[in-house]
């Protein structure tokens, strides 16, 4: 009796124990799933994207929501991190978003996520540093792919990855510039090929929501597009709602279906993801001046800087001058209120907004083959260092000038110098002090072999900038064309983290017979770039040359056929086989000799390494 008792308290115990340390079960967490549209108006938003209205029918629709800047990277750099550009350092394209601050997609795969990426524009490409925390970054394009591709394969993925719970980011890149929608979209929308992009990328958005199902769910875009309001084509130049006004719509379980009023920054959005999926994250203050900065043009041309805080219906431009809009009752912004009409509190919001340092804009490593992707997509990429002027123009001054600053880019990018030089002699002739464009032409100049205007144009750089690294670099490089190797190369060492240099470094070192000197530039090169490193078959024959047949052999094997030196490196390729005795010596010679071009084939005859060889 006693013994069935004493057995019978302590199952109780035990159950009583087992009832205390297992703890109610988890509510299941939501699949998440965050769409990305670039370049799109809050306006664009109507008849042309049935899909992104369904959604908001059954969603929370934000309709004062803000990009924090007007461009891409760093856009997308705030709703990864929750901070504005001043706390994450990412101010314009083509910078890198280092890992000093947490990201979402890490956060997420760290609380048992699956994580997964599909981009299509070359602004988010991996090097850009947003891929962290990602076990899939789909970025298989060029210069960008159309939203059917993303989707496409973004639907291959979800019926094959079973993985739960997951979140997905899906990037669309379709109504950046060039506008030129598929059919029937051409058609539909001819007036307005703009708005065929949006309503195109709309028909994949319907497309994804379908297949991605159940779920908690995001949509929002980057960033508008001037379409001419103010004076701004596309983006990247100024504040206006045209550009920072955004569509942002949230769906899900708990979401309650309606509409917020309230100003709210895209930064928001990690701190809501993180929210729906149980992480613990510094909560984003309920109460907050929404604020935004347009720094490109600042960066690149020494032009003013521009921050914007948006309270209630007023929205204060902070660009040399100060601009107040009630953007309620004025969405065109074209009465400015002037300064009388800003709260105290957005006063000191915009006085306090930090400016971009100078580590800040130490830009990422971009190759030539990356920059001219860059000018493809009309974006400027120069590097110089802020210089802050107190007679600095106005951006909103200086809207004449937009266009020929993208077509002067263009041409510059794409090594047009002969036609690109009037073009960016116009700009200096109007905005004196432009350092971005002072460099091209100095660099335009040099590339012509005209030297004269190019050292006018680099002592008129240095007078603007004498602190700039981007003159001394520049002017490296000038010196390294013209081959004034006593010159050159002491300043090109200066610059052992950028690419450029080294690649200079490597090429001069290489025809100056300093096989040594080129095999260090070019290695540190590659380390840099990775398996974007475009100068392998250099190293093979420098390698070669310094007769180490190894390390010859493994830079001349990842020389890819598409290289225009193909023919050069199985050459090389058959020497150092030869050299290193190895079995099938007398295929590679063969493989050469087929695939000889005009400069190869009269070497491989002259060959005495090739002679007496067996035939294969
Ligand atoms: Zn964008």
């Amino acid at each position: 009796m006693i013994r069935a008792t004493t057995l019978s308290l302590l199952l109780l115990a035990l159950l009583g124990c087992a009832k205390e340390a297992v703890p109610p079960p988890a509510p299941p967490r939501p699949s998440i799933l965050l769409v990305t549209l670039d370049t799109t108006r809050a306006d664009a938003i109507g008849p042309a994207t049935p899909a992104f209205n369904a959604l908001a029918a059954r969603g929370q629709r934000f309709t004062q929501a803000y990009a924090t800047a007007p461009q891409t990277l760093p856009s997308h750099s705030s709703m990864m991190t929750g901070l504005y550009p001043a706390g994450h350092g990412v101010h314009e394209n083509a910078r890198f978003l280092g890992d000093q601050n947490a990201v979402l997609a890490q956060k997420l795969h760290d609380a048992g996520y699956r994580t997964a990426a599909f981009v299509s524009g070359f602004p988010v490409a991996r090097r850009f540093g947003l891929a962290r925390g990602f076990d899939v970054y789909d970025d298989e394009f060029e210069i960008e792919r159309s939203s059917r591709e993303t989707t496409d394969r973004t639907i291959a993925f979800l019926r094959s990855e079973t993985q739960r719970p997951l979140f997905l980011w899906v990037h669309y890149y379709d109504p950046h510039h060039p506008y030129a929608p598929p059919e029937p979209f051409r058609t539909r929308y001819a007036k307005n090929p703009y708005l065929g992009e949006v309503a195109a990328m709309d028909e994949q958005l319907g497309r994804l929501l379908q297949a991605f199902g159940d779920g908690a769910i995001i949509v929002v875009a980057d960033h508008g597009e001037g379409l001419g309001d103010h004076g701004e084509s596309q983006h990247g130049y100024l504040l206006y709602q045209s550009v920072m006004h955004v569509p942002l719509v949230m769906a899900g379980p708990d979401i309650r279906p309606g509409t917020s009023d309230a100003p709210i920054s895209t930064r928001r959005i990690f701190h809501t993801i993180l929210h729906w999926a149980g992480v613990a994250t510094d909560p984003a203050p309920q109460q907050e001046v929404v604020t935004g900065e347009a720094m490109a043009p600042f960066l690149d041309f020494g032009w003013q800087p521009q921050v914007m805080a948006v309270e209630g219906r007023t929205k204060t431009i902070r660009a040399g001058a100060i601009e107040t809009y009630d953007v309620i009752g004025d969405p065109g912004e074209t009465r400015d209120l002037g300064s009388d009409a800003i709260p105290r509190n957005v006063r000191n919001v915009l006085a306090e907004y930090p400016l971009p340092s100078a580590e800040a804009t130490k830009p990422a490593n971009l190759s030539e083959e990356e920059r001219r992707r860059f000018a493809s997509l009309g974006y400027i990429t120069s590097a110089a260092k802020p210089a802050i002027r107190a007679d600095a123009p106005r951006p909103r001054d200086m809207t004449p000038l937009f266009e020929d600053l993208e077509n002067a880019s263009t041409l510059f990018v794409r090594e047009q110098y002969a036609a690109a030089i009037p073009l960016l002699e116009k700009i200096v002739r109007a905005d004196p002090h432009n350092l971005g464009t002072i460099l091209r032409l100095a660099a335009a100049h040099s590339n012509l072999g005209h030297n004269d205007a190019a050292l006018a144009a680099f002592r008129k750089a240095e007078a603007i900038a004498p602190d700039s690294e981007d003159v001394r670099l520049y002017l490296a490089l000038h010196y390294a064309r013209t081959e004034e190797w006593e010159r050159a190369v002491p300043m090109l060492k200066a610059f052992p983290d950028r690419v450029p240099a080294l690649e200079a470094l490597g090429d001069l070192s290489m025809r100056l017979g300093r096989t040594q000197d080129a095999i260090d530039a070019y290695e540190r090169a590659r380390a840099l770039e990775g398996t974007q490193f475009q100068h392998d078959l250099e190293l093979g024959v420098l390698y070669l040359a310094a007769r180490r047949f190894e390390d010859a052999r493994a830079a001349l094997d990842r020389v890819p056929p598409s290289h225009p030196g193909y023919p050069m490196a199985l050459f090389k390729r058959a020497q150092v086989s030869v050299l290193l005795n190895e079995p099938d010596r007398a295929a590679r010679i063969a493989s050469a000799r087929e695939r000889a071009d005009a400069t190869t084939r009269g070497l491989i005859e002259r060959e005495t390494l090739f002679r007496n060889q067996p035939v294969p």
